[in-house]
């Protein structure tokens, strides 16, 4: 149709991808599940390719929970096959470059869920407690001495205060500022959504005057700690499964990947097609190599 890319795929087409490929990110939300419920034939498709020897792993932007709790949530769904070192999250991902990357020495102001503060301790990141002080405020409490990274995250418990105390840190050009993911919102069931972590980095980087380093997609970075932990992985050989267009089919492209759309989850083949016609050639790294309509459309070629 002249687009570039954008290529929908069925029957011996997908069949000839998975062969030619070794190594299989699958994005999380959209593509193997929506919340709580597994995308139908996702967890069939996921034990077929590990059985079939194929590398699989998952590299989720949601912040929200360790992955140790992703764990009970792969094998509640019924991916079985699934292991923790398959699983990359923007909060493991974050710890990972506190501790490995920028060294932290001091403690992180963290803005985020319970979840995002165990993983970071879990990887032995020192984060401030937070005081319970109903009375608090921005003109009374305390603010801690040693604080060399503000990271934000999706936060369900935000308030006024945790705004104003990272603000205050980040006027400290050598305190760090860091972003879990960049996501403007998510979907919810009947047509509501949930502002992402993009939207409190926002207003931060309003009040601070700052640049929030993004860890998550479309970032780099995530695929950087997945070469670390597997040996040998070649870009080449990689296919990059999302449905979001602005973080999936962005981080397969600045990675070097292949890309596939499917169509369960946000973006569209229409939106697909508007930033093929962009004039914006930046707007190209958007466009996804392939389409299809669900993962369970890759059942068939298990079959002999
Ligand atoms: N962050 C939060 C808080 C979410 O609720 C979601 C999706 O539900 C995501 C990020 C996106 O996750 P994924 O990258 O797996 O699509
Ligand atoms: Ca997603």
């Amino acid at each position: 149709f002249g687009f570039k890319g954008c290529q929908k795929i069925r029957g011996p087409q997908i069949r000839n991808l998975l062969e030619a490929k070794n190594f299989f990110l699958f994005d999380c939300d959209g593509v193997i599940w929506h919340g709580e419920k597994a995308i139908t034939g996702a967890a069939k498709v996921v034990n077929s390719l590990i059985r079939n020897g194929k590398n699989v792993v998952f590299v989720t932007n949601n912040c929200t929970r360790p992955r140790e709790n992703y764990m009970h949530k792969f094998s509640r769904l019924g991916f079985h096959e699934v292991m923790l070192e398959q699983i990359f999250s923007s909060s493991y991902c974050s710890a990972l470059y506190l501790r490995d990357v920028v060294k932290v020495r001091g403690q992180v102001f963290v803005i985020g869920c319970e979840g995002l503060r165990r993983e970071l301790q879990e990887e032995g990141i020192p984060c401030v407690e937070e005081a319970d002080e109903p009375e608090a405020t921005i003109y009374n409490c305390a603010l801690a001495p040693d604080v060399k990274a503000v990271l934000v995250g999706h936060d369900d418990k935000l308030t006024f205060l945790k705004l104003a105390k990272a603000s205050c840190y980040l006027r400290d050009p050598e305190c760090l500022f860091l972003a879990t993911d960049n996501d403007p919102w998510h979907p919810l069931s009947g047509g509501r959504i949930l502002p992402g972590s993009g939207s409190l980095t926002a207003a931060i980087e309003v009040a601070s005057g700052r640049k929030a380093t993004v860890i998550g997609k479309p970032s780099r970075f995530m695929f950087e700690c997945i070469s670390s932990q597997f040996s040998g992985v070649d870009p080449a050989q990689c296919l990059m499964v999302g449905d979001r267009l602005e973080t999936d089919m962005l981080f397969g492209s600045n990675c070097g990947l292949d890309t596939m759309l499917t169509l369960t989850g946000i973006s569209q083949m229409e939106d697909a097609h508007e930033y093929s016609k962009s004039e914006l050639s930046t707007n190209h790294s958007l466009v996804p190599d392939y389409v299809v309509d669900t993962i369970a459309d890759f059942l068939p070629a298990f079959e002999d």
